[in-house]
């Protein structure tokens, strides 16, 4: 089965598991741009990161199997600091439209803060200016109170809903994810957010209509393969096999499909390392 992974930081992810990801059937993946762990002290650092994914890592990619994408975007935790925010997002639309930018994102809320606020309506409105598809990332705490500020800021800006996803949900924030016409993301991680387990629990509670489940794994304790391990769960449970082919492939590359530089080439083949480019 070809697998398409919608959020992963592949920067901080090594060759091994780019390996492992093409031999379980992982074919393609998005990058969202995001917090590196140390907060950046300039715009231009933002710049040569959104750089590296955008032309490098695709690269990287390539020689594994593996079609990469990226969605481009001042992260909510840097959003912090306004006044580099706004140099990054004054920026930000020729980033947009690189050929392997297939989203805005990921944006949101960290702290609900008032300065986090002001980055994610920027850059909302950017996307919906572009028509283009928007990552939206819900904070780790206050789940409730971050769909609650999140659901207005989208209604107030009047984005056509299918654009968007709401990302991280969890049973606490799914009941008011589910009344938007926005897709609803969940993330798989081997210690806290969810287990492939309780993804499935909701999955039978809300249905597999315009749902989206990663790895989001990054450089910390996350894993690659989550999506495999929740390919294992429905089918031991005897999910039907279209669903289960919905959350793996067709609903994100239904996601995707809304924007025109996603174009997935699930043919890819991993080179022999003597024939990488330096
Ligand atoms: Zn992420």
């Amino acid at each position: 089965m070809t697998i398409i992974e919608p959020h992963i930081h592949m920067y901080s992810r090594t060759t091994d598991d780019y390996q492992r990801m093409f031999s379980n059937g992982i074919k393609a993946c998005v990058e969202p741009s995001f917090w590196l762990g140390l907060s950046r002290k300039s715009s231009e650092s933002f710049f040569d990161y959104f750089d590296l994914i955008l032309d490098f890592e695709t690269i990287r990619a390539k020689r594994f199997g593996i079609d990469h994408f990226c969605a481009i975007a001042m992260n909510p935790k840097e959003s912090e600091n306004a006044q580099l925010a706004n140099s990054v997002i004054d920026k930000l639309t020729d980033f947009l439209k690189h050929p392997r930018c297939v989203a805005l994102g990921e944006i949101g809320f960290n702290n609900i803060t008032k300065n986090e606020e002001v980055a994610f309506e920027r850059q909302l409105h950017i996307a919906h200016t572009l028509e283009m598809p928007v990552i939206i990332h819900l904070p780790h705490q206050n789940k409730v109170k971050g769909i609650q500020r999140t659901i207005d800021i989208i209604k107030n800006e009047g984005i056509r809903e299918e654009l968007v996803l709401i990302d991280h949900n969890t049973e606490e924030s799914m009941v008011y994810a589910r009344k938007t016409n926005s897709w609803t993301g969940m993330t798989v991680y081997p210690i806290s957010k969810l287990t492939p387990v309780r993804v499935m629990d909701l999955l039978k509670i809300y249905g597999y209509e315009k749902m989206l489940v990663s790895g989001s794994a990054d450089w910390g304790i996350s894993d690659p393969l989550s999506m495999i391990k929740v390919k294992s769960t429905l089918e031991a449970h005897s999910e039907p096999n279209e669903k289960i082919s919905d959350i793996l492939f067709n609903n994100p590359n239904q996601f995707y499909s809304q924007s025109k530089n996603w174009k997935p080439d699930l043919a890819l083949v991993p080179l022999n390392p003597n024939q990488f480019q330096r």
